[in-house]
């Protein structure tokens, strides 16, 4: 049980994704206006969708970044890299949390 739990912890961590392509945050998609009386954006059809990284960094404080269109495909697959490795490295807390309950209890035998 012991070597099966390590396999899959060593299986988890071979999957998670390359650090310095993780993003934290979520996308927004925003219609805007610009400010000028006279275009169309006035008359109800706004500019966009100019999108948005927003990033909370704690209670009450968020943070956000314009997305540009070619940087949009890169963002999307950064943030689901974020998202990947959480759920990993959750996974292998799990199991180094079950292998030390393990070691302890055959230390005791
Ligand atoms: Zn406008």
């Amino acid at each position: 049980m012991v070597e099966f739990l390590q396999q899959r912890r060593q299986g988890l961590a071979k999957l998670l994704p390359p650090a310095e392509q993780t993003l934290r945050g979520s996308l927004i998609e925003r219609y805007v206006t610009c400010g000028n009386p006279h275009c169309k954006c006035a008359r109800g059809e706004r500019h966009g969708p100019v999108w948005y990284l927003t990033v909370t960094l704690g209670p009450g404080r968020t943070t956000s970044v314009v997305v540009s269109g070619e940087q949009l495909e890169a963002v999307r697959r950064w943030i689901e890299n974020y998202r990947k490795t959480k759920e990993n490295l959750e996974k292998i807390s799990e199991i180094n949390r079950e292998l030390l309950r393990r070691q302890r209890k055959k230390a005791k035998r």
